[in-house]
């Protein structure tokens, strides 16, 4: 049956095939042996790969499929995204590496702790690949050709595919955004017509408003390896750092008129604290995606506008961390087919390049094994010598009027394996440590730059984008206990069951939300315009929260109840006032007090409003502060009524 399909493969050119008469042996390399115990795709998911877009549940019940039938594979769930959908890993390795998965674990660590690797044989170490597909959801030929590639891995037979799963331990993502490969599906699949129009104007290559790009809450994903403050990067980057893989592929697409990218980038925009080896290791890799192309006769670049700058990407992170990170960029398609400058692009022959190059990537790994492993291993040890020549020693961090931002600081360097101290100040992160490039990438404050353009952002020192309080140290102070774990922390109450009135300070990030919470309860809350004392001599800025115990229709027992919530839940400390009077400040009557109202919120959304933008502050108002907000669109604020 194979070998018909495939003559018929010869005779009509692919892209006209593709629209016929799919079939899996489009994707596939000539004359592989498969395994039939294995199901295909289209068994499980109901049409061939391309034919429609993937949703995420058709694909997630293919993953299962595949670790049903294949002892090469084990699929764990490692997080949820806010719709709900399970984040999956598949460990895809031979039977024999399986039984022994968590030695080999163990030991490829060791690469990146200099006390233990210098006795390590790589001759006879596995390698770790991590293989993702489209972190932005509506790039979607890359979690397509994951089908294939998964499918592939645990049916091809052979003494190469074989060799390879011996000697590689792949951690294998189907699909990096859950959420926004979904909506993407959804969207494209429902404006399909049977007779496809490829016109770019026709409503299957424009997708409404926020698109799948983005996560539930319009979150880029791809600018959040670095702080990872989001629930799918969360799960990544924990199994990224329990496995520090060698070589990481992330799976993209980009305008429907360019063809084929993978890396290097531009060599003048490579970030100055990877080492040259990484870019020549990706030129090695390079190699073997351009000879793989080559067969299959797409067109594709590379050097030229994409680059490796700004850690936070998926291509770029693990080049902090002794790994090569690899951006592949496919022509989109967007829908089904489109018109291009190169002919009409076709969803299978954007998916067929995808799947070229994770073979290709999974080859490359093997032939190149030991130089990767030698790489990790002589990047960590290294670091040392490197940290000796920094004339920063230490950096000590810290947020000394709000502790629940530096515990948020604390827990972004906890999830990135980051060695740091507990200190008055808050924390000292010295520089001599294993990581220290990724300790000096989040810490640095860079000014000049080789190149003036860049891919997008170039500038993230992280201690000012969390607005800590922040020092450079020329010596290393002494060190107190190394951070292992960290708990949001509770605020304290100085003045427990106070008679007269309650007061806490705004500086608290999560002061909104307990002003909020304590308004919806409907307790009347002041805000201070003029600094006052407490008798114990506390000084308060303006901008103090006041809650007197007179005036409010609850009782001071059920108002105490809530003004402990906030402490507990929100880390902010609490003081009792006995007394209004203040000789020094205004007395807590004072007209210098304002009441704060229950705002009612709603937020533009849709049209020419950014959804990046519109996100970040629907989730912050939601997730992080827990004030509802009405997003109207565009089309219905023109007609709705806001006075509320
Ligand atoms: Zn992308």
């Amino acid at each position: 049956m194979k070998n018909a399909l495939l003559s018929l493969l010869f005779v009509i050119p692919a892209s006209v095939f593709a629209q016929t008469q799919l079939d899996l042996s489009y994707y596939l390399p000539d004359g592989v042996k498969l395994d039939p115990s294995i199901p295909t795709p289209k068994s499980v998911i109901g049409h061939e790969v391309g034919e429609w877009h993937v949703s995420h549940d058709r694909l997630v019940n293919y993953m299962y499929a595949l670790d049903k039938a294949s002892d090469r594979i084990t699929l764990e769930v490692t997080g949820h995204t806010y719709e709900g959908r399970p984040l999956l890993l598949l460990t895809i390795t031979s039977p024999k590496n399986h039984q022994n998965i968590e030695s080999i674990r163990q030991q490829h660590l060791q690469l990146t702790d200099p006390a233990k690797s210098a006795s390590l044989d790589v001759k006879t170490m596995p390698a770790v690949f991590y293989l993702g597909c489209s972190i932005h959801g509506n790039e979607a030929s890359g979690a397509n050709a994951g089908l294939i590639g998964a499918y592939y891995l645990a049916a091809a037979q052979g003494p190469e595919i074989e060799k390879y799963l011996d000697n590689t331990i792949i951690l294998f993502d189907p699909s990096f955004n859950p959420d926004g490969l979904h909506r993407f599906s959804s969207w494209v699949n429902s404006r399909k017509s049977i007779s496809i129009s490829v016109d770019a104007n026709d409503t299957e290559h424009h997708e409404p408003w926020p698109g799948g790009r983005t996560n539930h809450y319009w979150f880029d994903l791809n600018r959040d390896w670095l702080v990872a403050q989001l629930p799918e990067s969360q799960a990544r980057i924990r199994k990224f750092q329990q496995w520090k893989p060698n070589l990481l592929t992330d799976h993209h697409e980009q305008g429907t008129n360019a063809s084929f990218f993978f890396m290097p980038g531009v060599q003048s925009r490579v970030h100055p604290l990877t080492p040259p080896k990484n870019q020549e290791l990706t030129r090695k890799l390079g190699e073997f995606h351009a000879k793989a192309l080559d067969q299959i006769g797409s067109l594709y670049f590379t050097q030229e506008g994409y680059d490796d700058f700004y850690y936070g990407k998926g291509s770029t992170y693990p080049d902090t961390q002794g790994a090569v990170g690899i951006l592949f960029e496919q022509a989109s398609s967007r829908g089904h087919a489109q018109e291009s400058i190169n002919g009409v692009l076709r969803f299978p022959f954007a998916i067929r390049n995808h799947f070229t190059t994770m073979l290709s990537s999974v080859k490359a790994i093997n032939e190149l094994r030991e130089e990767f492993l030698n790489y990790q291993r002589d990047f960590y040890k290294t670091a040392a010598a490197e940290s000796a020549k920094d004339p920063v020693k230490a950096y000590v961090v810290g947020a000394s009027k709000d502790k629940t931002r530096e515990f948020h600081f604390g827990e972004m360097m906890l999830r990135q394996n980051v060695d740091f101290y507990k200190s008055d100040a808050g924390f000292v992160v010295p520089a001599n440590q294993p990581n220290y490039r990724l300790v000096k990438a989040m810490f640095e404050k860079r000014t000049k730059f080789d190149d003036s353009l860049f891919y997008d952002i170039s500038s993230w020192t992280l201690p000012l984008a969390f607005g800590m309080d922040y020092q450079e140290l020329k010596t290393v102070p002494a060190l107190g206990t190394k951070v292992t774990e960290l708990k949001m922390p509770v605020g304290r109450i100085t003045g427990d069951n106070a008679k007269y009135a309650y007061v806490f300070e705004s500086y608290g990030y999560y002061a909104p939300r307990a002003i909020y919470r304590l308004l919806s309860h409907g307790i009347r809350v002041k805000v201070s315009n003029d600094v006052f004392n407490h008798t114990d001599g506390k000084r308060f800025e303006r901008g103090a929260l006041m809650v007197s115990l007179e005036n409010q229709d609850l009782s001071p027992e059920q108002i105490s109840v809530y003004i402990k919530e906030i402490a507990q839940k929100d880390g902010i400390d609490i003081w009792g006032f006995n007394t209004g009077l203040d000789y020094k400040g205004v007395s807590l009557g004072s007209n210098s007090f304002s009441a704060l109202h229950k705002p009612t919120i709603a937020m533009v959304i849709e049209g020419g409003v950014s959804a990046n933008d519109a996100g970040e502050m629907w989730h912050l108002l939601d997730t992080r502060f827990n004030i509802p907000v009405t997003l109207i669109p565009q089309s219905v604020f023109n007609t709705a009524n806001i006075n509320k």
